[in-house]
């Protein structure tokens, strides 16, 4: 019997797609197909934007107080169901069980900050700029927002937009990864069932780039948030400008992350490998390339290595693994062949992560962490995302020449530095052109309530997810000036 195929979530009904093309949904740890999911239809795309938009003025008038009991309502349904969910995250990307829970709570949070939308979104008012005359910023939404995903955070990423854009009063048609798209199809059916949103305010249509493709060149489509690869977010960007739209297109990544020779051996190699190894290297706050500075060189490179080779690798549900299988079999052939890239170019292969097996698992797409040492500047293993468990190491005579490094980068997600010296941090932090800086922290994921700040090719836009950027995002401004002269009040 072959797996079912994901309906599409359009005006509050659940309805089975026309598609004739499917991607089968895997379980990137034991093989076994999840689900399929359509690549739907023009028409269902269509019908899609026609439900969120026809939704949208009787919802941007229901008060902002009364918008924001929905996600009190989903907050609770989310907190109720959080092991299921981190379970059905785990089995379609194959992220650890405390990985998959560390998303969702993130998820939930972006819940939490886009309640606030009352205050978050009021405007301002000056009275009298001039006799009689008074100003006023009001905030109002901007229609149909669409929301295009990625695979490896399936949970959490729609979260960065989907809270903010209905609390601010817009309508929203969502389009998830075509590989990790059963999460958000349960979350759907538990907010369907028991959140009780008006028909059409949130819609999820499945398929992959076309579909993308047909939500942002729709005319109905007012706003678009995207998060994926780079050569994808770009083009996004410009064709839903070109299309006079709101767009904010969130790309790739190559995370440098600097050791000096002051930084503490124990913390440091746990963090930095666990920012590494994380989620199997697959998300945009993966450090990739570290570079030691100095002694640290001789210090940190062997307790690296020796922490790489100790990593456990499994299915992520069972007790004690430390780090998941890669999503497909393609992305690890893919990762495969840049180690070898990295090879040819002179790197030395210090841990090689390749032919690995799980007992119990054998139609998993296993890789162990890797490392690639003497990563050439300028090459391919420098200037390219590889999204898997490979460490790139470079060395560095002083902090001077590890920050020139880490600013030659293409990308500008995230950069970290491990010091005791606060100097030396400060001099990063001004200096590093990234958007998310870390001092002594791995992953510098910002918090629900900071912007998620990518810079250079890791970002296309201007205004960014979460909080205060994201009622930006969502609103539009309109200043009223007003006059109202006191001779003119007459009894009635
Ligand atoms: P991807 O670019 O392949 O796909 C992302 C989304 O774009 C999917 O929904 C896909 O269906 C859609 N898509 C594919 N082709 C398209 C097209 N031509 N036009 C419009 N949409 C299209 O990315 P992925 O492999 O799913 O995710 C991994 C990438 O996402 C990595 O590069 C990673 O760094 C990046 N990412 C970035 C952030 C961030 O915050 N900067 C966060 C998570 C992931």
């Amino acid at each position: 019997m072959s797996a079912r195929v994901l309906p599409n979530y359009i005006n509050g009904q659940w309805v089975p797609s026309q598609a004739h093309e499917f991607k089968e949904v895997i379980n990137p740890a034991t093989g076994e197909v999840l689900a399929r999911t359509p690549f739907s239809t023009p028409a269902e795309v269509d019908a899609a934007v026609q439900a969120a938009a026809r939704a949208f003025p009787a919802w941007r008038e229901t008060p902002a107080v009364a918008r924001v009991q929905y996600l009190f309502q989903m907050k609770q349904v989310l907190e109720r169901e959080f092991e299921t969910i981190s379970r059905q995250i785990v089995i379609e990307h194959g992220k650890t069980l405390k990985e998959a829970r560390g998303e969702l709570r993130r998820a939930i949070e972006n819940i939490d900050v886009a309640t606030g939308i009352p205050t978050l979104m009021q405007g301002y008012f000056s009275e009298d700029i001039a006799r009689g005359i008074d100003e006023i910023m009001i905030r109002q939404p901007v229609g149909v927002a669409a929301i295009i995903t990625p695979f490896n955070f399936p949970a959490m990423i729609p979260f960065w937009f989907m809270p903010y854009a209905i609390a601010t009063g817009n309508t929203v048609v969502l389009k998830v990864s075509e590989r990790t798209p059963t999460t958000m199809t349960l979350i759907m059916e538990l907010i369907h069932d028991e959140v009780g949103l008006p028909p059409g305010v949130v819609n999820l249509v499945h398929g992959a780039g076309e579909v993308a493709v047909g939500l942002i060149d729709h005319p109905l489509v007012a706003a678009v948030s995207f998060v994926g690869s780079t050569p994808v977010a770009r083009k996004v960007y410009s064709r839903a400008a070109a299309n006079g739209k709101r767009v904010q297109a969130q790309g790739g990544a190559k995370n440098p992350l600097v050791i000096m020779p002051d930084a503490d051996p124990e913390t440091t190699v746990r963090v930095v490998t666990d920012s590494v190894y994380g989620n199997a290297g697959q998300r945009c706050l993966a450090a990739s390339l570290v570079i030691t500075v100095g002694e640290a060189r001789e210090k940190f490179v062997p307790l690296l290595a020796q922490a790489a080779r100790e990593r456990v690798v499994g299915y992520g549900l069972d007790e004690g693994v430390q780090m998941g299988p890669i999503v497909s079999a393609e992305s690890k052939a893919r990762i495969e062949g840049l180690i070898e890239e990295g090879v040819r170019e002179g790197a030395t292969l210090l841990v090689d992560g390749r032919g690995a097996t799980v007992a119990g698992y054998e139609r998993g797409f296993w890789l162990r962490p890797t490392i690639l040492d003497g990563v050439p500047e300028g090459g391919t293993i420098f200037n390219t995302e590889i999204f898997g468990p490979v460490m790139g190491l470079m060395h560095a005579a002083t902090l001077d020449e590890a920050i020139r490094l880490a600013n030659r980068i293409q990308y500008g997600n995230m950069a970290c530095i491990f010091t005791a010296n606060g100097s030396a941090a400060r001099e990063f932090r001004y200096r590093v052109q990234a958007g998310n800086i870390g001092v002594n922290i791995g992953v510098a994921a910002p918090m629900a309530f900071f912007p998620f700040s990518g810079w250079k090719q890791s970002f296309f836009g201007d205004l960014h997810a979460q909080n205060r950027h994201a009622v930006e995002f969502y609103t539009q401004t309109k200043v009223v000036v007003e006059r109202w002269f006191k001779e003119w009040t007459r009894e009635f």
